[in-house]
């Protein structure tokens, strides 16, 4: 059994509460990504066009860092506590 898919992307706008977001949705699954993270390493798939605004609203709120600027403050962090 396997737990991964390989997407196949199309083109989506994605609408609600008046807001329109151009981002990519998979085919097959109808999983809609997050344009900020995604396609990184840690890409973030959403069920519904509402997932994605929330979504979208806590990175606006920096609740949610992207994923690669996640891993080098991590960094710079580990960087810190050596000296
Ligand atoms: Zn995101």
């Amino acid at each position: 059994m396997s737990l991964s898919w390989e997407p196949v992307w199309e083109d989506y706008v994605a609408e609600y509460a008046g807001i329109r977001i151009k981002t990519r949705r998979d085919r097959t699954t109808g999983l809609i990504e997050c344009p900020i993270c995604g396609p990184t390493d840690k890409p973030v798939y959403l069920y519904t066009d509402k997932d994605l605004v929330m979504h979208l609203t806590a990175h606006a709120r920096g609740m949610i860092v992207k994923p690669s600027r996640r891993a080098e403050e991590q960094e710079e962090q580990e960087e810190e506590t050596l000296f």
